[in-house]
């Protein structure tokens, strides 16, 4: 009997609730487990920290009837990490250690960690402000490996590789290969269809000391004036990545640097002091719903960076003199945040709003069918600092909002539709996921499945918009958050390959190669249109 056969069912799920089809394996040294899996005609699926939320672990049943069954291969984490002797190579890192090599400012890190755990070790050994650029705002939860294997961009808007010096990714073979330069992307984006990311190595940068937090109330509906406010914030959160470590250069000013802006809906955040733990919590998230009735305003832009300065300093560098105001937008309400636990609440009430949505999401209500759930995620990137573009891509989304709106009140009394917003507002990654939840009772089911078409319909004609805002503005759609699976959904939207801009057909034609070169006992989840 195999080793495998014995291996405990994988008693996981990822974050929309599906679980995962396979035994478990958790290991530091994936790279032998994964060769003798193959070699044994098992297929292998890598699992993470289990925070994606597109049913990432799903598989046709038909696409494994070669295989003896699936293991899923989860690299093993540690509360602290490891450090690796000096000099490690990085196919040889366990998946629990780090390695720090100041002569070429770059970390490498196992795929177990958390790239907040590579932070702290690099806070510690190299000082308080170096750090690396990937901030999604799971980075706590999420693991190394998942986050280059998704291809996962945070309010700062970089993928990983923008960074990265290398990848090592197992994919049946006795070491894990290492990947530089372009093979990089061989593993980026491709969701483990081509291997296992082990290992990964990236670049750290000095940036300015302080995170701080500025949350402004907007109005959602006013999509010119938060499209001149986004093209304000434009130089404060271009940034120019050097090659090798030393200070990250912001286009307007080195002490300050505006990562993005992450949403917050007033009804979301309404929920969100509901279910809050925690006096001070609820108090501070009621200051802001606060904030949000004085603006008469319905979304907090809740603006993320680092800087040399305090808080407040940072806002009157933010403030145009002439009208007062940031980019159009009053700071009359607004609540500012800096280092420490200021910032613990600032990211509790912003991650806690959208992770409610979450969990709605996935959790069947009593009585009622399982919650049928889809969530937007495109990329759309502004060049120069233009309000054009980025004011015509949100009024698609407002479009697509009324649009769900009036559907929610044609199946009133049969359904309850629900829409949360959240995501990033970045002129360099304009990202806004629109998340829409249809519950009802068993007896609707017909309604459910008819609505869920409809809405699956209108998020086509969404990315449709949103393309054609792209091609007509000078912007430019570099794709989604969730890599090679994005790629694919924009391409079903367009109605096939040719319809995708001409960036995102090279991004597709590398996909298909590296799935063409991977190992089937990877690759086997891997969708049709990448074959
Ligand atoms: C609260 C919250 C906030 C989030 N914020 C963001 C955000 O700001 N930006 C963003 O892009 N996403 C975000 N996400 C989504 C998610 O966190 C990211 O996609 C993340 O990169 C997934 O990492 P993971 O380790 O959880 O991977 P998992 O969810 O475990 O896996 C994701 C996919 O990667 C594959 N995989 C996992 N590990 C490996 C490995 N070692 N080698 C090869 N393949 C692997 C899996 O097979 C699966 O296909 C958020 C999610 C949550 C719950």
């Amino acid at each position: 009997m195999s080793a495998f056969d014995s291996l405990p069912k994988a008693e996981l799920a990822d974050d929309g609730g599906r679980p995962l089809e396979a035994q478990l394996l958790v290991t530091a040294d994936p790279a032998p487990a994964i060769a003798q899996a193959v070699a044994e005609g098992y297929a292998v699926m890598p699992a993470g920290g289990l925070t994606s939320a597109i049913g990432a672990f799903a598989y046709a049943q038909d696409s494994i009837s070669d295989f003896k069954g699936v293991v899923a291969v989860r690299p093993k984490q540690s509360p602290e990490p490891e450090l690796a002797e000096p000099g490690t190579p990085l196919e040889k890192l366990k998946t629990n250690q780090i390695m720090i090599d100041p002569a070429t400012a770059t970390v490498s890190a196992g795929a177990g960690l958390t790239f907040s755990q590579v932070n702290a070790v690099l806070g510690h050994v190299v000082g308080p402000a170096a750090r690396v650029l990937v901030d999604l705002t799971s980075i706590g939860s999420a693991m190394v490996g998942g986050v280059v294997a998704s291809g996962s961009m945070g309010p700062l808007r970089l993928r990983p590789s923008a960074s990265l010096a290398g990848v090592a990714l197992a994919a049946g073979g006795a070491e894990a290969e290492l990947l530089t330069g372009d093979d990089i992307h061989r593993a980026e984006g491709m969701q483990g269809w081509t291997g296992l990311v082990t290992a990964a190595r990236l670049r750290y940068f000095e940036t300015p000391l302080n995170e701080f937090g500025l949350v402004l109330p907007v109005q959602s509906g006013d999509t010119d004036a938060l499209g001149d406010f986004l093209a304000y914030l434009h130089p404060w959160t271009k940034l120019d990545v050097p090659e090798s470590g030393s200070s990250l250069i912001g286009a307007k000013d080195e002490a300050t640097i505006v990562n993005g802006v992450e949403l917050v809906t007033r009804s979301s955040l309404e929920q969100f002091i509901l279910h809050a733990g925690g006096d001070s919590l609820k108090a501070k998230a009621q200051n802001l719903l606060q904030s949000c009735d004085y603006a008469g305003a319905d979304w907090l832009a809740c603006i993320t960076g680092w800087s040399d300065h305090a808080v407040d300093d940072v806002l009157v560098m933010l403030l145009d003199e002439e009208t007062e105001t940031i980019g159009g937008v009053m700071i009359d309400f607004g609540v500012g945040f800096s280092s420490g636990s200021e910032m613990d609440a600032f990211r509790a009430i912003r991650e806690g709003a959208p992770d409610l949505a979450r969990t709605k999401a996935r959790v069947t209500p009593p009585g009622q069918m399982k919650p049928w759930t889809t969530s937007s995620d495109i990329n759309l990137v502004c060049l120069e600092r233009d309000t054009t573009p980025l004011a015509n891509a949100l009024s698609s989304y407002q479009t697509y909002r009324e649009a769900v709106a009036a559907l929610g009140l044609e199946f009133e009394g049969r359904l309850k539709t629900e829409m949360t917003v959240y995501g990033h507002l970045n002129p360099h990654g304009l990202d806004p996921h629109h998340r829409v939840i249809l519950t009802g009772a068993p007896e609707f089911k017909d309604d459910l499945a008819a609505a869920a078409k409809q809405v699956g319909k209108l998020k086509m004609a969404l990315l449709r918009d949103l393309v054609r805002v792209a091609n007509g503005f000078g912007a430019v759609i570099n794709g989604g958050e969730k890599g090679a699976p994005s790629l694919v959904e924009l391409m079903r939207a367009l109605g096939g390959e040719a319809g995708l801009p001409s960036n995102l057909q090279s991004d597709l034609a590398r996909a298909r190669a590296s799935i063409k070169n991977a190992p089937r006992a990877f690759s086997f989840r891997a969708p049709a249109e990448l074959f």
